[in-house]
Formats: C-alpha cells, sequence, structure tokens
C-alpha cells in the first residue's frame, strides 16, 4: 500500500513539474516575429530592446519617443530625416522640430532624392526609411477598377485617360511586399547617400508601433 501511494505522489510530482514548466514557458515566451524573405521585424518596447549602437542616437530616440515614452521635448533643431507613406493611418509621435519628413506613396523615396540630400545637407546623418503594414500600394493592379472609377468619378476623367494614367503609375508604384520593399529601397539610398546612417523600418497600423526590419 505505501509503495502504491509512493508511485501515485510521484506521478503527480511529475505530472505537475511538466506542467508548471510549460506554463512558465508560455507565460515568458514572446510573440514570434513576422518574417519575409528572411527578414524580420525586431520588436522594441524597452530601451534595452533597442539595438546598443542605435541606443543614444536619433534612430534611439525615434523609437523611444514613439514606441516607448511620448516627449514634450522641443527641439532646437531637426536631428533626424524621416521618410514613410502618405498612409493616414501612420502617426508618428514625435517632439516638435526633431525631424523632418518626406511622406510619398509606399515610403517609396524615387524621384525624392532632392528633398533628402536638402536634408541631409544641414548635417543630418541619420535617415529612418519607414514602410508600414497594409499598404495600398501592395497590390495596386487589383485596385484598377475602383481607382478608376473614382477618377471618373471625383476629378472627371474620361474612362481613356484615366485607365491610361493608372496603368501607367502602376509600374512606378506597386510594390509586392512592404518590408522587403522598404529594405531594398534603404540598401538603394544607401548607394546613393553613402555617408547617410539608413535604417529601414516598419510601422505596424494593427499597433502603431515602429519595428526595426533586421536580417
Ligand atoms: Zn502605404
Amino acid at each position: 500500500m505505501k509503495t502504491r501511494q509512493f508511485q501515485l505522489l510521484t506521478s503527480l510530482l511529475i505530472i505537475f513539474g511538466i506542467t508548471g514548466v510549460y506554463v512558465m514557458k508560455t507565460l515568458t515566451a514572446k510573440p514570434l516575429p513576422k518574417r519575409s524573405g528572411g527578414l524580420i521585424l525586431h520588436v522594441v518596447n524597452t530601451r534595452e530592446d533597442i539595438p546598443t549602437q542605435l541606443q543614444d542616437t536619433p534612430i534611439g530616440k525615434l523609437l523611444t519617443f514613439h514606441n516607448i515614452s511620448k516627449s514634450e521635448e522641443k527641439f532646437d533643431k531637426a536631428e533626424l530625416l524621416i521618410g514613410t507613406c502618405m498612409d493616414n493611418r501612420i502617426s508618428l509621435q514625435l517632439p516638435e522640430r526633431f525631424a523632418y519628413v518626406i511622406r510619398r506613396a509606399g515610403a517609396n523615396m524615387r524621384d525624392s532624392e532632392f528633398p533628402i540630400s536638402y536634408g541631409l545637407s544641414t548635417g543630418i546623418t541619420y535617415f529612418a526609411l519607414i514602410g508600414h503594414t497594409d499598404c495600398g500600394m501592395v497590390g495596386l493592379a487589383s485596385q484598377e477598377s475602383a481607382v478608376v472609377q473614382g477618377y471618373a468619378k471625383h476629378l472627371q476623367w474620361e474612362q481613356e485617360k484615366a485607365v491610361h494614367y493608372f496603368k501607367k503609375k502602376i509600374l512606378r508604384y506597386e510594390i509586392t511586399d512592404e518590408i522587403k520593399f522598404t529594405n531594398t529601397e534603404a540598401q538603394r539610398l544607401a548607394k546613393l547617400f553613402p555617408t547617410a546612417i539608413i535604417v529601414p523600418m516598419i510601422y505596424k497600423v494593427e499597433d502603431n508601433k515602429l519595428y526595426l526590419i533586421q536580417r
């Protein structure tokens, strides 16, 4: 009898032990980052989440102001250049006068090299290129009918002109993946402006947070 009681007690201890480890693992597990072509979105919730080499830079400040704690600080001059999409869901929490912001559909900086050079000419070194999730420039071709109808209704364009214009612009603006595009665009700009430090990021419209794009 005593042996059976001992066996039962041992079994219960093992079961509770395993369950305890499972519960602890579940409680401490971080959500898995989204992957896109070998790229991941790095979560920034605390200062420690910011890579050490960026912590005391304007990029670190941007991540802190937007993701960690909003600042009422007022800057004398711009420290950071930001390129992002025109999307109305992107609402960056920036202190006064902290950054120049260039907004273009898809955070696509082609043909915006002059405003970038202008910002950099003031002595700014850091450039945050911020793409975002659910960007309208992804799968643009599939929106042809809605946009062409909008041109006809709101701009009073003839059907032929509307279709021709939209088809021409698809080639210039359509992107297939926000994360990959933002990363590639950052690499393109880094070649054009080798003295600048260009950091690609994603603004998740689902939680309004900034994520660093990392490999
Ligand atoms: Zn967009």
